[in-house]
């Protein structure tokens, strides 16, 4: 069975009980996926799932995880026969028992328990105790009269469960951030649906893997809205060409996917929509810009990114495998982009801009 810790300290009360009961529905549903079976029980304070050993790293990446550990359930006085058989094909420089008890009413407190354990392993094995930088780690909880013994603890992904905070649209573009910004929200509790604006290019690609990929941390399968980007963008750019205001294209741009992406908001009954956007990142992405975009726009924006730096980012997009998505496929620069792209534009020029635009009845 897999032993699951939560954390999220500050979830109290009413709460709590909504946090585990979600917590267990999606762990159930996450193995469920992947063609696993498992019960979720919950104790206090923790989960237990009735799983093979394998389903561990499924469930590490079920958001509002901190960490999961596969382990055996036996009464306390099991536990040195259990370790006497668990441990023999071992051979640790150094170890140490680390106990948790989660029940206060059981009678030996946790140094008891590690002196105790401790002793039987070093009488039987011989090993040294190592309390800084042990080889191995033997761990003990004690959970409502039960002992649960393991020997590893995998990092969940930590955050809030899925479905406890709404739902928002996330811009998939086919790079790098939008991916990771999508992550966080999920990390954070947030149900997404993915929005991409296709190019007909290798973008719409990346998008559908990284979706794929994205699912390991989503109860529900995400659902991918694709847009003809040519068919929403092609107006603007003709009427910027004739403006002969083609280096606001990428402002312009941004402008009509945010309206559109808000527009398919309300549809879908999102409350917000996410973009990768970093402050400074590329050319475009200065505070001047992001000023334009989000005034233009009657619709919450999020960007989890914009205090990141690409290094930061990169690593996120490593850990959770979409940054092998984005390699996969060769990258294909924007067709519509100018050679010059407006940073520090002037708020009376997009103001100009933005009425010639209607002009031609366009409304960024
Ligand atoms: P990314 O790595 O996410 O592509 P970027 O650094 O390339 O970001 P931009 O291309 O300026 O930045 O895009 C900023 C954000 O706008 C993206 O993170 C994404 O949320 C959204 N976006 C850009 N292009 C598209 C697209 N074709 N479809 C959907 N969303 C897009
Ligand atoms: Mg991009």
């Amino acid at each position: 069975m897999i032993l699951v810790r939560y954390g999220e300290i500050a979830i109290k009360g009413g709460k709590r009980r909504e946090f585990e009961r979600k917590l267990k529905e999606n762990i159930e549903k996450a193995l469920m996926r992947k063609g696993m079976g498992g019960r979720v029980k919950i104790l206090r304070g923790r989960l237990l799932v009735d799983a093979n050993d394998e389903a561990a790293a499924i469930i590490a990446k079920v958001p509002g995880v901190i960490s999961v550990s596969p382990a055996r359930e036996m009464s306390y006085e099991e536990i040195p026969e259990y370790l006497r058989r668990a441990l023999k094909a071992k051979s640790p420089k150094s170890f140490k028992v680390e106990t948790q008890r989660l029940d206060k009413t059981f009678l030996r407190t946790s140094v008891e328990v590690n002196r105790e354990i401790g002793a039987f392993v070093v009488k039987e094995f011989g090993w040294r105790v190592d309390l800084e930088k042990p080889e191995l780690v033997i761990g003990v909880e004690i959970i409502a009269g039960k002992a649960y013994v393991f020997f590893e603890r995998i990092r969940g992904v930590g955050g809030l469960p899925v479905g406890t905070q709404g739902k928002v649209i996330v811009l998939l573009s086919g790079g790098i951030d939008s991916p990771v910004a999508a992550f966080l929200m999920l990390k954070r509790g947030a149900e997404i649906v993915a929005v991409h604006f296709d190019q007909g290019m290798n973008a719409r690609s990346v998008v559908e893997r990284v979706v794929e990929i994205l699912n390991d941390y989503s109860p529900e399968p995400i659902e991918l809205i694709i847009e003809d980007h040519f068919e929403i963008l092609k107006p603007y750019v003709v009427a910027l060409n004739r403006l002969n205001r083609r280096e606001w294209t990428c402002v312009v741009c941004k402008v009509a996917m945010l309206k559109r992406a808000a527009e398919i908001a309300k549809e879908v009954g999102a409350l917000g929509v996410v973009t990768g956007d970093s402050l400074g990142q590329v050319a475009s992405q200065t505070l001047t810009n992001l000023y334009f975009e989000t005034m233009s726009v009657d619709f919450p924006i999020h960007r989890p990114l914009i205090g990141m730096d690409k290094e930061e980012i990169v690593a996120i997009a490593r850990k959770i495998g979409t940054y092998d998505a984005f390699l996969q496929y060769p990258y294909c620069e924007c067709p519509f982009r100018p050679e010059r792209v407006v940073t520090q534009g002037k708020l009376e020029e997009f103001e100009k801009i933005r009425k010639e635009l209607k002009r031609f009845e366009l409304k960024p």
